[in-house]
């Protein structure tokens, strides 16, 4: 689903009917700051059209965003002089997603920092990966 969502809270921001600190505003996208922020500097990268989860997105839609992510993510460490970043996009509630528009999140990291996720690493039995593998490649565009 494109276009705008009078609810959505990230299409009213792109709007301009709801205040945000701007960080990026071309007519593909918008970066601007987090308001609820893990990290001070805490950046949220959106498209300008109103896409749920980024499975809906078409790909120049995508790549017209992401185009920005690297300059973001330089520019975050710059200013805020932090170790690491994390670029996380949540899909699903599932997946932690509260805001049903797609966004990616950058998000400074610093050692000791007070955010921190679960990584439970696990291992594929005999042939597993291969077959998972194959089945994910049956569903890749040509
Ligand atoms: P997620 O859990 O991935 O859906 O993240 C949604 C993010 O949107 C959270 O980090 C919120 O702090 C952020 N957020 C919600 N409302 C606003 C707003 N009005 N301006 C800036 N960020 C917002
Ligand atoms: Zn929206």
């Amino acid at each position: 689903m494109a276009e705008t969502n009078t609810e959505c809270i990230f299409c009213r921001i792109a709007a301009g009917e709801i205040p945000a600190e701007r960080l990026v505003a071309d007519e593909a996208s918008l970066a601007f700051m987090d308001i609820g922020p893990l990290a001070e500097g805490h950046v949220l990268l959106v498209p300008r059209e109103h896409y749920e989860t980024l499975d809906d997105m078409p790909a120049e839609t995508a790549g017209a965003m992401l185009r920005h992510l690297p300059a973001l993510v330089r520019a975050v460490q710059t200013a805020t002089g932090c170790q690491g970043v994390n670029v996380l996009q949540n899909n699903g509630r599932v997946a932690h997603q509260v805001v049903p528009h797609v966004h990616f999140h950058v998000i400074p990291r610093d050692e000791g920092d007070a955010f921190a996720f679960n990584w439970p690493a696990g291992s594929y039995a005999e042939g597993r990966m291969a077959e998972l593998a194959e089945q994910i490649r049956s569903h890749m565009p040509e």
